[in-house]
């Protein structure tokens, strides 16, 4: 019998647990170890259930036009799980000269695309406005080079596109610094859309002309909204992929201290235990860890691991009686520029977003303070993030009432960052790893940092491990 050992049970180990258990299903002979060093599996997805309230201490849901999530929660017999965001209360809203500015309709991830919203918006100043529709008549760049997000948002959309709105929404999603962010490994639509169609409004025009000419979809009772989670948390899914693996062993507090050849397999060392021998390691850890992990292994997969870098990012969770809140929450929330001067990157309103998250009588809020920019905000204690997230929505949204709770997570190091190149380093990780047989890579650190996309690389790097293990026909 083969074994295989993966380390680490967040979502990206999990998914690829779970494509080795259909093949055990299928008859492969087949053993395999997750080792999870806490005592939760998961990883960043992480969901607290209490007194009615719902809180999710990481991500909170998914984008549905990347489908690996939900065909994943379709599998495991999740499909009457998902939910969407509220469609009553769609708005989001930009702090910007001490007010809230809605993001004006008609915006294709952040290209405008209709021209009256736009127009009428205030949230940008007429030569802002005017300098954004040169889109239209510029130059494409000439090579494919990889270049920074604020790089390529300055000379399409120029510079006030890039403080209101790329930097907080897009650059918020990855809490990177904008001036180092790959274009390529982040935002890889519009890097293609100047590829094809020179300008970035022409190739969305493009895009939504090709979508209303695609046959229609038949409504069914809950359409996908952007963003899907399921109804008991995201939590719901990684709960459910531990019940729907039976034949896979799930080791929870085993800590993982270094990975060594054994043969022509591998050695696994563990904390405080004896040691596990395996043909296959996958690790599933973040790229920091596996660079720890590797180094006497794979120095060189090693060294370049070693470069992929992590910010921390904190969220805070808090929630009021509804009975005089000073606020209607009429839509998702909002973002705030960085040149705004606040603390606050950004506020999702989540009994807005997700109603049933909370029980009657009471409102929810989600706020986001660290990242690339302001990683020292994220790393102080938690008395201090919940007094200055208190102060920053007072002044913000004009709330003066006591929360019925504010939980504060920190997520030390835990955003990953698609620096300028990070596309050309992930082929030169994975040509490195031809040096070492039996030896993978999955998670959020490579190919794309959302759920569907750590699901899909974990499913892809099963398979390849599968692969490998089947015998020659
Ligand atoms: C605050 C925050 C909000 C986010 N919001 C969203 C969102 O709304 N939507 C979205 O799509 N994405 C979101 N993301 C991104 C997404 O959650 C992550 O990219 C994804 O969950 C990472 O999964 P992973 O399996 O690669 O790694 P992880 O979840 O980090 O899992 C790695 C696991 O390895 C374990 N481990 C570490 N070291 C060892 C060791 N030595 N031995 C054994 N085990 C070890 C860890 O304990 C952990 O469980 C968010 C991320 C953060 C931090």
């Amino acid at each position: 019998m083969k074994k295989i050992i993966i380390i680490g049970g967040g979502i990206a180990g999990l998914a690829c647990a779970y494509r080795i258990q259909e093949e055990i299903e299928n008859g492969a002979d087949i053993q395999c170890e997750v080792l999870e060093a806490s005592g939760h599996f998961g990883g960043k997805i992480h969901t607290e259930r209490f007194d009615g309230f719902l809180v999710e201490r990481g991500p909170d849901s998914f984008i549905s036009q990347k489908p690996w999530a939900i065909q994943l929660c379709k599998k495991i017999g999740l499909a009457d799980r998902l939910t969407g965001t509220n469609p009553d209360q769609t708005k989001t809203y930009v702090y910007t000269g001490k007010r809230m500015v809605t993001m004006p309709d008609g915006l294709s991830l952040m290209i405008p695309t209709k021209f009256m919203p736009f127009a009428l918006s205030p949230l940008f100043s007429w030569a802002g406005k005017i300098r954004m529709g040169m889109d239209l008549f510029l130059p494409g760049k000439g090579d494919d080079k990889d270049e920074s997000l604020a790089s390529f948002i300055r000379r399409r959309l120029g510079e006030e596109a890039l403080r209101k709105m790329a930097e907080p929404m897009l650059a918020g999603i990855y809490a990177s610094d904008p001036e180092t962010m790959s274009i390529k490994s982040t935002f890889p639509m519009f890097f293609q859309a100047e590829q094809k169609y020179r300008s970035l409004i022409l190739g969305a025009l493009a895009r939504k002309r090709q979508a209303s000419t695609q046959p229609a979809v038949p409504k069914g009772p809950s359409p996908f909204t952007l963003f899907m989670t399921l109804k008991n948390g995201l939590g719901e899914m990684t709960e459910r992929l531990l019940e729907k693996c039976p034949n896979i062993s799930f080791r929870p507090n085993t800590g993982v201290n270094g990975i060594s050849k054994n043969g022509s397999g591998w050695k696994v060392e563990l904390k405080g235990e004896d040691p596990l021998s395996a043909d296959i390691v996958i690790s599933a850890v973040p790229a920091g860890i596996s660079a720890k992990l590797l180094r006497t292994a794979a120095p060189k997969t090693s060294g370049l691991l070693e470069k992929i870098k992590y910010v921390s990012t904190a969220t805070v969770s808090i929630a009021y009686k509804k009975e005089g809140f000073a606020h209607p929450l009429n839509g998702f929330g909002f973002v705030v520029p960085r040149n705004e001067g606040r603390q606050l990157l950004a506020c999702t309103w989540t009994s807005s977003k997700f109603p049933s998250r909370v029980p009657e009588g009471h409102v929810m809020l989600r706020c986001f303070v660290g990242g690339a920019t302001r990683e020292e905000l994220a790393e102080q204690a938690p008395e201090e993030i919940e007094a200055m997230i208190k102060s920053e929505l007072r002044e913000v949204m004009g709330i003066t009432q006591e929360p019925v709770f504010c939980k504060v997570f920190h997520n030390r190091k835990s955003n990953v960052q698609y620096r300028v190149g990070h596309a050309d380093l992930i082929a030169e990780i994975e040509s490195s790893l031809s040096e070492t047989p039996g030896l993978y890579l999955t998670g959020s650190a490579y190919h794309g940092i959302g759920i569907p996309d750590c699901v899909h690389d974990g499913t892809l790097v099963a398979e390849k491990a599968l692969q490998a293990l089947a015998p020659p026909v």
